[in-house]
This record gives C-alpha cells, structure tokens and sequence, in this order.
C-alpha cells in the first residue's frame, strides 16, 4: 500500500476542513461535543438517512436528555421513541449501555476507544465517532460515506477495512480530529454520492486519483445484492368494542431477535410455498381465524382483509397479509393469556414496529375513527 506523504494530508486536511466550516449541514447534533448526544445521533444514523433520524433525534433528547434519564425509562418507552426507525437491537444495546454508563463509570461516556467498546452495540466506527468528535481523540472513523470518499480519492481497487482505516488513520488531523473524520463523512453524503458524485465541485479533486484516473464510476466496487428469503405472515388485528371504546390486542415479541421486545398484532409465519397470492392470501385467512379462536370461541362477526404491506429486513423480506377481525361488544380477554389488551387510540404511542403500524393505518382506513398517527 502507498503511504501518503506528510504534504498531501496537509493539503487534503486543510481542503476539507475548509470544506467542512463553510459547507457542513446545520444538524442538531452538531450544535454540541455532548458525549451522550453525539453517542446517540451516531446510533441512530447506522442504517438510518440523516432527514429520518432529525426529528427522532429531537424528541429523544427532549424525552431522555440525559444517560441518566435514558438508564431509568423502562424498555418499553425506549422502543417505543425508536419505534419505525428498524434494527431495534440498537434501541436495546443504548439502553443496557445506558444502564452500565450509569453503574460502572458515574453516569458519564468513557472518554478511551476501549471503554466505548466494551459497551454494548459501540462498534469500531462507533467508537471511532465519538471518541474524536466528544473526546478530540486522534482516530479514525470509517462508516459508508468515508469508504467510498478514500476508495476514490486514493483509488483503491479493492478498499478492504485494514487498507481503509490505515488510509483513514494516515490522514486524521491531530489538531481537529472530529471535525475532520465529520467532514469525510460529509463529503460522501454531499458531494462525494454514489451515483452521481459532483467532481466539479469537490474540494479535493485536484487530490483525488480517481477522478485524475477516470475510475470514479469504478470505485468502490459494488457489492452483489445477496438474494434472500421471502417470508409470508398472517396477522390478525382483532379489534373488539368494550365500555364504550375500540380495544385490539397486541403480542410482545421475544426479546431476542428480529424486532425484539417490539409489539405487534398477532402474527403468525405461514408454512408452505409461495405458489400464487390467491392461495397464500387464502392460507393466510385461515391462520388469522386459527389466532381469533384462541382468543375467543365466539366466532367473530366480520373478517376484512387489508392491502399487503411489505417490508425489507436486512436478511428476509416479509410480507404481511393481515385481516382486520370484528369481534363486536366483547368483554376483554383474559390479561393472562400471551395478549395484551390495548386501546385502539393507545397504538398511536405504541412500540409498534413499521410494517404494523401500516397495518394500524390501513386498518384505520376502513374504519376512520380507529385513527393512528
Ligand atoms: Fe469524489 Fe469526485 Fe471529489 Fe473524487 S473528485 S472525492 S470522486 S467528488
């Protein structure tokens, strides 16, 4: 691997410093170094586009400003703040972390690469992050956008993590190592974009050897798609009418695994082909009566069915056929059975994950006074 001259991260240092004072987005977890708050808006930005995570960012900090405040909130509330931003793993890794902050180092951040690595969900980039942007610790952070800015600006062929971070930890500037691992960052979320980079106006391209070798469109290369699964669930949303309110019940899932510890309408994973719509949608129907006669042995009045709601997971993609099942004036189910009842308004605060609140939503639109946010 080259080494880079003392004189080229001189020049890309100030160029993208320069860069990142003039041109940086005003993002609110840039108006402080707070330790916590740059934690929590580099977990929410895994996997997570920068305009969907600014208002979760704002009503997180307004609900748990502090490690503190987030330690004492029960789960529930904390998946319910992360409620449709997926990967609810990294809810639960903040809040266990949150509780360790909390016991084991006084309720503040570790300010070392080791200690932010030892608590949960705080990987390499992560520890990375906050540990140059909160602590001013010379490292590098090596996410999505800073791999595809180096692959191009050094025109790595095969741009593998060690010849990244060592590419990365070459060009940290000792002297503003957050604001420069920052302005990496967005320069490949700007101006430095998958597609359509704008070479033109990028202040480093008279630096970049890509753009000098023609091979932009080439670097980095691109990963195959990975094909996966497709899975098919029913869901029933059984709603039923009692004092004068519309109630539904809902299920927790397992605490481990997909969507841990999240709420959901019950849901059951159809077995079988997936040999044509009709016939999964009719196997579907079966199943969602299979789940209301456990609920109750009366049979239910009326059974809609609602639009299919699809949703990626990052290993399956699922669809759900849910139906949306009267039960009529009920009384509630018995609260020791697996579901719990919850009024229909009461879902709009629930730890309900995407692909369920869809089904909430289009269940409200049959019915417009079952509303939802
Ligand atoms: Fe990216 Fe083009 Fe700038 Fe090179 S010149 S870093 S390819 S935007």
């Amino acid at each position: 691997m080259d080494t880079i001259s003392e004189t080229v991260c001189a020049s890309l240092r100030q160029n993208l410093l320069g860069f990142f004072d003039a041109r940086a987005r005003n993002l609110p977890w840039r108006e402080s170094a707070d330790p916590y708050q740059v934690w929590i808006s580099e977990i929410m930005l895994q996997q997570t586009r920068v305009d969907t995570a600014v208002p979760y960012y704002r009503r997180w900090m307004e609900r748990f400003p502090t490690v503190d405040s987030l330690a004492a909130a029960p789960l529930d509330s904390v998946l319910e703040a992360w409620a449709g931003l997926g990967y609810y793993s990294r809810a639960r890794n903040l809040h266990r972390a949150a509780s360790i902050v909390r016991e084991h180092h006084d309720g503040a951040l570790p300010g070392d690469l080791d200690g932010l690595r030892a608590l949960p969900g705080i990987g390499e980039y992560t520890a990375g992050a906050v540990a140059s942007i909160a602590f001013g610790i010379a490292t590098p952070a090596v996410d999505g956008n800073v791999r595809r800015v180096l692959s191009r600006l050094f025109d790595i062929e095969n741009p593998t993590p060690g010849v990244l971070r060592s590419h990365a930890s070459a060009l940290v500037d000792p002297r503003r190592p957050g604001d420069f691992n920052q302005s990496l960052m967005e320069l490949g979320a700007t101006v430095c974009t998958p597609r359509a980079p704008r070479c033109e106006d990028c202040p480093v391209r008279q630096q970049c050897r890509a753009h000098k070798c023609g091979t932009v469109a080439q670097r980095p290369p691109t990963r195959p798609a990975k094909a996966i699964p497709r899975i098919d669930y029913a869901v029933a949303a059984i709603r039923f009418d009692h004092a004068g309110e519309v109630w539904t019940l809902l299920n927790r899932r397992p605490e481990s695994g997909l969507l841990g510890g999240m709420l959901e309408f019950p849901t059951i994973q159809l077995e079988g082909p997936r040999e044509g719509v009709e016939a999964v949608q009719r196997r579907a129907a079966l199943v969602a009566g299979e789940i209301v006669a456990t609920v109750t042995p009366t049979f239910p009045r009326t059974t809609r069915s609602l639009e299919c709601v699809r949703h990626r997971f990052s290993h399956i993609a699922a669809t759900y056929h849910a139906f949306v099942v009267d039960l009529g004036e009920s009384p509630i189910p018995d609260a020791s059975s697996d579901h719990i009842p919850i009024a229909w308004d009461a879902l709009d605060t629930a730890a309900l994950p995407a692909a369920q609140r869809k089904i909430a939503q289009s269940a409200a639109r049959l019915e417009p006074r079952w509303r939802t946010s």
